[in-house]
């Protein structure tokens, strides 16, 4: 149905690229032009203020970043270990965090006091903001196990922020050489979390080469196209989009796992960004969640607690 034809070959020519296994994240833009795509998508949508408040919070992740102690790193001796048990050298599971997160975390706190924000969101900070280091050091275990509850879901969603900005920065410092498939590819290789998107790329060198993308660490893999990017099955894969999203996103489904993730053409829409387009197109979700599909990896910024009948 979706086979290569001839009369697009002419166009293909020349066009094919020989991706880099992975991309890691640049840290001069990775949350400022996030921070921007939240503030232009806000603009008119019917989640304006939610996407404005991610956005806001971007934001004080660029600034966060900036301002935050040089934290530790896998030296040699870790990079070689985790090569030799095909571990991802920063996988939560064995690289323990050092304290360099919970300055993001103040940084964090300290600019969004700043903002005007609503009750739910004033409440996790000033409970956050009160926390002893050992229990926000126990509720960021959590967050990263995935195992945050409805009460807690405020004060995750600023730990995440955290977080991301923490391992985002560990991972752009990272040497790609260094890191390498692991036995799960659909796992990211500088963190082991599951891919949580999958893009298509416009850029010339990548152009029409797909990867699978880090929420955690905003690093990017490649993955060859039609192919899960869950349970890597070439099997039973289908594309769906929703008509006022445009052509640029859709949700690739997998019958084998009976999961979906999202896939944004760059190629249509260059300045998608995954991590902001997926908050502002939840009716895609919704459509494919109604036909039986499971998201295969929630958007951290949607994790629970959330009223799960507002976007209906
Ligand atoms: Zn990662
Ligand atoms: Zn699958």
């Amino acid at each position: 149905m979706s086979g290569p034809q001839a009369g697009s070959a002419a166009i293909e020519i020349g066009a094919v690229a020989k991706p880099p296994f992975v991309r890691l994240p640049d840290l001069a833009a990775v949350f400022q032009s996030r921070a921007a795509r939240l503030e232009a998508l806000a603009s008119g949508h019917p989640l304006a203020d939610y996407l404005s408040f991610i956005g806001q919070l971007a934001r004080a992740q660029d600034a966060a970043l900036r301002a935050m102690p040089p934290g530790s790193l896998p030296g040699p001796a870790e990079i070689a270990s985790a090569q030799a048990a095909r571990q991802a050298p920063l996988d939560p599971r064995h690289w323990r965090r050092d304290a360099a997160w919970l300055a993001a975390l103040d940084q964090l706190l300290a600019r969004m006091g700043e903002a005007e924000l609503p009750a739910p969101a004033q409440a996790a900070l000033a409970q956050l903001a009160g926390l002893e280091q050992r229990h926000r050091e126990a509720l960021a275990d959590r967050v990263l196990r995935g195992q945050t509850s409805a009460l807690d879901a405020a004060a995750s969603c600023f730990v995440w922020a955290a977080l991301q900005v923490h391992w985002t920065r560990m991972a752009a410092l990272l040497d790609p050489a260094d890191l390498r498939p692991l036995a799960d590819p659909c796992a990211c290789p500088a963190c082991a979390a599951a891919a949580a998107w999958s893009l298509v790329h416009a850029a010339s060198g990548l152009h029409n080469t797909r990867s699978l993308a880090c929420a955690l660490c905003a690093t990017e893999w490649h993955h060859v196209r039609i192919k899960c990017a869950h349970c890597a099955s070439t099997k039973g894969i289908a594309y769906h989009h929703v008509a006022e999203l445009g052509a640029g996103i859709k949700a690739e489904t997998c019958d084998e796992c009976r999961t979906y993730t999202k896939i944004f053409y760059l190629t249509q829409d260059p300045a998608l960004d995954p991590p902001a387009d997926d908050l502002a197109s939840l009716a895609l979700d919704v459509l494919v969640s109604e036909a039986g599909w499971d998201r295969a990896v929630p958007n951290p910024f949607l994790l629970p607690g959330g009223d799960d009948s507002a976007p209906g």
